[in-house]
């Protein structure tokens, strides 16, 4: 691609080329391919590449362009999670026990991806069954930070946020249950963005925690974060919790309000003990340049410090609900020894890794005849807590402001030992999926060990547009290209 420059690119950048046909959709999609075969080796962030079906997906996408079709991602090529259903393409989950599923419908989303015209490059890695925080339980091998391979890239949704980072897709999807996108951005200088629960459907989506999970998107800048997400929105029938809500245009409404003022609200709790100095100083020297423009006020969240103990209640007694359909019977992996009760015990024993069989077991754990009203009855009861506790801030302030990640990226191997570290890594992400309101990971800054830093945006319910519209704020004062280092 003559004079255009794939590390610099951005989809807003590539749409114009493309539209301009300066380049063509073949083109682009080749070279995205072409960078995955010279560099994913070292990344891993794909599971499976579609090389055939891209590139005939791309053809058909230059075909239209020269009829003059118009769509909002034409010819743009993406990435997709593995838990995320795209017809005639493995959706393993990273898992062993759906080692061999190919998926026989699209998830919703992709519908949608699909009618805009955009290109699948392929499934990217992932925790298994979307449960960690490194991208180490995947169950065939872990995705490395392509800011410095030897650390994680965050999880559960590394491999999209990795791959995005590399410049390996234009954009991608992943889910985010209690983190899941905007840790995993954070650590690999992306935008990552979690919507509102309910903007986006979960049809097609394989289910961890049904009441806490939602797709987003995965970019490098606001603008095309917001692209994504007005392509994926929207009520559907087929997921009786997506919301019958009226949509703003979020890429317009972001441009026109790029001088709007904020209320914003950093509330206490989240900067206080065991974040690392060099994130808080970070953050500081941005809403210090915030300051110039918006009002910001301190907030309190008094019951963050419950919150990873309730997510630990409530998302594996989700979780071991919905994992109960893999019997041996129904998906892909089975162990064909013994009768029907071995048969079950077997395949379970041997396609769940570590991980989810710990979730399993504290789920039914919690939810068993005797503990219920102690466990999960009392986390649901926090939960609510928790979520008025975020009303009560909105109330007082439009947005807030808080760190995504308490460290700077780990190194493979560091906390996978140490479950109650890992789980501790999302404790300002996972407040915000117990209260199901949206949540942006913007990046803001390189470390000085060369490791990307980012900060937090918190919404209220349905205000989507505004995170999206103060995120973009953000990257402009911020003004760092987050291009990691050559690999
Ligand atoms: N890291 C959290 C967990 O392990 C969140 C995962 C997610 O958002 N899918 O459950």
């Amino acid at each position: 691609m003559a004079g255009v420059e794939v590390k610099e690119l951005t989809i807003s950048k590539a749409l114009e080329f493309l539209e301009k046909g300066e380049i063509n959709s073949v083109e682009l999609t080749k070279a995205y391919l072409d960078s995955i075969k010279r560099i994913d080796s070292k990344i891993k962030s794909y599971l499976f590449v579609d090389e055939e079906g891209a590139l005939k997906q791309a053809e058909e996408a230059d075909k239209l362009r020269k009829n003059g079709k118009k769509a909002l991602l034409l010819g743009i090529p993406l990435a997709i999670k593995d838990n995320i259903c795209v017809k005639g393409s493995p959706t393993t989950c990273a898992s062993k026990i759906l080692e061999n599923y190919i998926a026989p419908y699209d998830a919703t989303v992709i519908e949608r991806l699909k009618e805009a015209g955009a290109i699948f490059l392929g499934k990217t890695n992932m925790d298994e069954f979307a449960m960690g925080s490194s991208t180490e339980n995947s169950a065939f091998f872990p995705t490395h930070n392509p800011w410095d391979l030897e650390r994680v890239p965050g999880g559960s949704s590394g491999g999209s946020a990795a791959a995005t980072s590399a410049r390996l897709c234009l954009g991608a999807l992943g889910s985010d249950t209690g983190g899941s996108i905007r840790q995993p951005a954070c650590f690999c200088g992306v935008v990552g963005f979690k919507p509102t629960y309910g903007l986006v459907s979960r049809y097609g989506l394989v289910a961890f925690a049904s009441s806490l999970d939602q797709i987003g998107p995965f970019a490098n800048s606001v603008e095309d974060a917001a692209l994504l997400l007005q392509v994926i929105a929207g009520h559907d029938p087929k997921d009786s919790t997506s919301a019958p809500v009226e949509l703003p245009n979020f890429l317009e409404f972001i441009k026109e309000n790029e001088n709007t003022r904020f209320k914003i609200g950093l509330p206490r709790e989240f900067f206080e003990g065991g974040v690392e100095k060099e994130i808080i100083d970070a953050i500081e020297e941005v809403v210090k340049a915030l300051g110039k423009k918006h009002e910001i006020k301190e907030v309190s969240l008094p019951h963050t410090e419950y919150s990873v103990a309730v997510y630990y209640i409530i998302a594996p007694a989700e979780a071991s609900s919905n994992l109960a359909r893999y019997d041996g019977v129904k998906y892909g992996f089975r162990v064909k020894e013994g009768n029907l009760l071995s048969m079950y015990r077997k395949t379970r024993a041997l396609g769940f890794g570590r991980e989810v069989k710990r979730r399993i077991m504290l789920g039914t754990y919690a939810l068993s005849a005797g503990y219920y009203d102690a466990f999960y009855l009392k986390a649901s009861k926090v939960r609510t807590l928790i979520k008025k506790d975020f009303e009560k801030a909105f109330s007082e302030v439009d947005l807030l402001i808080t760190p995504v990640s308490p460290t700077l990226p780990f190194r493979l191997g560091e906390k996978i030992s140490d479950p109650l570290q890992m789980y501790l890594s999302d404790i300002f992400t996972i407040p915000v999926n117990l209260a199901g309101l949206p949540g942006l990971s913007v990046p803001i800054k390189v470390s000085s060990s060369g490791l990307p830093i980012a900060l937090q945006i918190i919404g209220p319910h349905f205000k989507d547009h505004l995170v999206l519209t103060l995120g973009r704020q953000v990257e402009k004062e911020v003004d760092t290209k987050f291009i990691p280092p050559e690999i």
